[in-house]
């Protein structure tokens, strides 16, 4: 499932090719996401000039003037690049052609994606208007995160991944950033000190930078190749490692469930 990371290196490779280009046309083949794609959309959409191509969690924001453009890739969602003319796949349901012949083209078998329009102000939307701070922006910090925190009483794990306490992180980089916190996913969240919570916060943000500098470097791939690059997994250290050493402590990695999601953890570097 695409995390800030993908969607920040998605925003990144698209942002080039996007912003400043006319759209010539949107094709919607099927409306049935997660809600349905407005009918007006490609009404709306053609003619129209792409002033910037913005991130929000994991929301992409592409700025057409009269109004935004809101895509989310939900569970199993891709952007891709291909020229016009290509023939699109059995889940390929909406593209958005470009005068210059490039089509950025979604992919989205489970359709818990979104493509939806706002006019006006795009952060004033319904689903973006409660969000909370950006992990990479200096309104997550150690303040936010420990008053976030004092009346939850849920685990740590869990508390990561609220859009309503920080934008963007899903179960794998809640995973990965307790792991490089040092923190049990298992801690009530309101447990935490202020010193630890300093550390989480700093971590989140390492561990997402790092990511999306991995993801930078197949940006390259990502345009050539007609598709996006997958997510990092040759760095997870706990995530969906269940059972293999802690490549820090040597100890096997273990698996849990917590709120139907499954948590991996070193259940030596992680003991509280
Ligand atoms: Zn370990």
């Amino acid at each position: 499932m695409p995390e800030l990371p993908e969607v920040e290196t998605t925003r990144r490779g698209l942002e080039p090719l996007l912003v400043g280009q006319r759209i010539r046309a949107a094709v919607v083949r099927d409306r049935r996401m997660r809600r349905p794609v407005p009918r007006r959309l490609p009404q709306l959409l053609a003619g129209a000039t792409i002033r910037s191509l913005a991130r929000r969690g994991k929301y992409l924001l592409v700025d057409c003037g009269t109004g935004t453009l809101i895509l989310h890739l939900g569970m199993s969602g891709r952007l891709w690049v291909v020229r016009d003319g290509a023939p699109p796949a059995r889940h390929d349901h909406f593209d958005l052609v470009l005068d210059n012949g490039t089509v950025v083209r979604l992919r989205d078998p489970r359709r818990f994606g979104l493509v939806l329009w706002q006019a006006g102000n795009p952060l004033g939307h319904t689903l973006l208007a409660n969000i909370g701070p950006e992990p990479l922006s200096a309104a997550f910090d150690v303040a936010w995160l420990h008053r976030v925190t004092r009346h939850r009483g849920a685990a740590i794990k869990q508390v990561l991944m609220d859009g309503h306490v920080v934008a963007g992180i899903g179960n794998i980089y809640a995973n990965e950033a307790l792991f490089h916190a040092g923190i049990s996913p298992r801690t009530a969240a309101r447990r935490l000190s202020r010193e630890r919570c300093h550390v989480l916060a700093a971590k989140i943000r390492e561990t997402l930078e790092l990511a999306i500098s991995a993801g930078g470097s197949s940006l390259r791939d990502y345009v050539r190749s007609d598709g996006m690059a997958g997510n990092f997994q040759s760095q997870f250290m706990v995530y969906d490692r269940a059972g293999e050493p802690c490549q820090r402590c040597g100890t096997s990695i273990r698996e849990i469930r917590q709120g139907q999601r499954s948590t991996f953890y070193c259940p030596s570097c992680q003991r509280r």
